[in-house]
């Protein structure tokens, strides 16, 4: 995943750098056509810069003041482009960063990332990730005090924010432990507004942050990444879900089923990953009696084995109405 997005980042500059190109040939285009002086200026630039070469190969350079003669005839080009109400700069190459000269590079000898790759890059790995626009769902920004601490949770003996505290500490320290993590995948449960999703971005953060191949989808996607490798590209499953060495599912039964093909391709590909050592972590609105109906018993006893997979049940009140918008 990283090598292709920098290959396409190497791609997109070399476009931005012929845009520029093709930009800055119009401009020289349209100075030539419409204001004369200003094109009698810069070929006295050109004679002067090939008659400093010509100078050079004689020996007779510094006989004149060629450097200042220059600057003056580049001063007189820069104020007949303000006379004439264009920018002074508007004839000099256009660079969209100027550090790296739009090459995502610089440095000699060593070449260094230049920071306006490194901020896209960033950017594009989040996007590829699905961690883009999450970065306030982190394990740090976790705020306890949102879950009620008064009346202990049927069957928990326990408030919903001791609980939530517990739950916290499961999800950091498999993320943290990843891959030597207490059990290879995870299933999180729970009614919506509970903080599933906030749960499994904090840990898809965490991983990202500890350089782990994690990728985070909802089941809406993975549904229709699936739809298309099946029915467009001839395709079992899509290779990035089976490639990625974490896979987060947020959401799973909020997808609609089609005849099978969701239940065989999810069980396919839940085979296969735990067949590589791969993790598979998915979070789901249903109960574990409504998961087991939807998605067949064979996926529910995977998905529910407790020597592979930690099943963490959520209860409480639904939270969406007091986290503060932001
Ligand atoms: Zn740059």
């Amino acid at each position: 995943m990283r090598e292709a997005i920098l290959a396409g980042l190497e791609q997109e500059y070399a476009q931005k750098r012929a845009a520029n190109e093709r930009e800055e040939a119009k401009r020289r285009q349209l100075i030539a056509e419409r204001y004369p002086d200003i094109r009698e200026l810069t070929q006295q630039r050109e004679q002067m810069i090939f008659g400093s070469l010509r100078q050079i190969l004689d020996h007779n350079a510094g006989k004149t003041d060629l450097p200042g003669q220059m600057a003056a005839l580049s001063e007189k080009i820069r104020k007949a482009l303000r006379d004439h109400g264009l920018p002074e700069n508007y004839l000099e190459p256009i660079y969209s960063c100027k550090k790296c000269r739009d090459t995502g590079w610089y440095g000699e000898p060593v070449r260094k990332m230049c920071t306006c790759m490194e901020e896209a890059y960033r950017n594009k790995l989040h996007e590829e990730i699905g961690l883009a626009g999450t970065g306030r769902e982190t394990f740090e920004a976790f705020d306890p005090s949102l879950f009620d601490d008064t009346i202990p949770l049927e069957g928990y003996g326990m408030s919903q924010r001791s609980l939530m505290n517990l739950v916290r500490k499961l999800c950091e320290q498999w993320a943290d432990s990843y891959p030597e993590a207490r059990s290879q995948d995870v299933l999180i449960n729970g009614m919506s507004g509970l903080g599933k999703t906030f749960l499994l971005r904090a840990m898809a953060q965490r991983l990202y942050e500890r350089g782990k191949d994690v990728l985070l989808t909802d089941a809406y996607r993975m549904l229709s990444m699936m739809r298309k490798s099946y029915f467009e590209d001839g395709e079992e499953e899509p290779e990035e879900l089976v490639k990625a060495d974490i896979l987060m599912i947020d959401d799973v039964g909020s997808e609609p089923l089609f005849q099978n093909v969701t239940v065989e391709q999810l069980l396919h590909m839940i085979n296969l990953r735990r067949d590589s050592g791969k993790s598979t972590i998915m979070s789901t609105n249903l109960s574990m009696k409504e998961f087991r109906e939807r998605y067949t018993e064979r996926i529910a006893s995977r998905m529910t084995d407790p020597t592979l997979c930690m099943v963490i049940t959520l209860k409480g009140k639904d939270l969406r109405e007091k986290v503060r918008k932001p």
